[in-house]
């Protein structure tokens, strides 16, 4: 573990080798990190190094990345069978796992059985909070969110929690390692759904309300804020793509935690959207046919 750069982050483990972790592994090794990707299933950490390697080869493809950045990131990467091989002797550790708090505390309390008092332990929940997830933890002091987007290699946003009790050099540290893996870091207080889904979701639970009254169809909404607002993808289109059921459950878990909680209450379309299957691109069927 040498003092190579200003984060001080040479050796990372991610665990959880899924949608968010493979991408979270293949984006510190492409950084220059000794990176190991571990789950609960040997499958998964299989598929994950597979999916980082197609990433890898479509960089090459569009003239991104060279074969020999290619090789030297794979070089960098492993994947490990136990969660506590895999955390030995890190800097960091990036948990992946379900967004479920019991799963997440566990990890933790494995993870501190094992790192040294160095290592500083990011959790990539998109909704949690971050001081509860801490809360069992035996040095709070060291956890920090590390919100990253889908896909990882692609989206420039790291948005970094700061827990109630997150010390101010980890803060610092995670901010100097987002722009050396290629990211650009907000840094936002732990209050529930951070900056980035309380706001991306009531602009999406408005456009639902407004396809629910008929203001317009769902095609139009989106033109409404692609063509007049330039936001990249229309709030009805990104729905789909995130998974009606997903935001479903965020909105009720904000509706029950923010004090304007009334601004998070599910449409009655989008529970009854749920309700018959159609959870966006995954069922094919959403706002759009896929
Ligand atoms: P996923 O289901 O694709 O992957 C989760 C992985 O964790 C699976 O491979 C599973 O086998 C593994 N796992 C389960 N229990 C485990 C344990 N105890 N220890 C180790 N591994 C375990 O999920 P995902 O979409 O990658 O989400 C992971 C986290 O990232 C969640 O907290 C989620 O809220 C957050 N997140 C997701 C997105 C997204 O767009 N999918 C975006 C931002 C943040």
């Amino acid at each position: 573990m040498s003092d190579a750069s200003a984060d001080n982050i040479t050796t990372v483990a991610v665990i959880g080798a899924g949608t968010m972790g493979h991408g979270i592994a293949q984006v510190c090794a492409m950084a220059g990190c000794t990176t190991r990707l571990t789950d609960v299933s040997a499958e998964q950490v299989a598929a994950g190094l597979a999916r980082i390697t197609a990433n890898l080869d479509k960089g090459i493809a569009r003239g991104k990345l060279d074969e020999a950045t290619k090789q030297a990131t794979l070089a960098r990467l492993s994947g490990t069978p136990t969660l506590e091989e895999a955390v030995r002797d890190t800097d960091l550790v990036v948990e992946a796992a379900p967004e479920k708090l019991e799963i997440k505390r566990d990890i933790f309390a494995r993870v501190t059985a094992v790192v040294g008092e160095q290592t500083i332990l990011g959790t990539n929940t998109s909704s949690l909070s971050i001081t509860d997830i801490a809360a069992q933890v035996h040095a709070p002091q060291r956890v920090i969110g590390l919100h990253f987007f889908n896909p990882v290699h692609i989206m420039k946003l790291l948005e970094i929690v700061v827990g109630a009790q997150t010390d101010e050099s980890v803060t610092g540290r995670m901010r100097a390692f987002a722009e050396r893996i290629g990211k650009q870091p907000i840094v936002v207080k732990d209050a529930p759904g951070f900056a980035t889904s309380r706001l991306g979701l009531v602009i999406g639970l408005e456009a639902i309300r407004m396809v629910e009254q008929g203001v317009a169809s769902a095609e139009d909404i989106d033109k409404a804020m692609t063509l007049g607002y330039g936001f990249p993808m229309g709030p009805l289109k990104l729905t789909d793509l995130v998974g009606l059921d997903v935001r479903l459950s965020i909105a009720e878990y904000l509706a029950g935690k923010l004090e304007q909680g009334e601004h998070f209450n599910p449409p009655q379309l989008l529970r009854d959207m749920v309700a018959e299957g159609k959870l966006g691109k995954k069922s094919g069927q959403g706002f759009y046919s896929w």
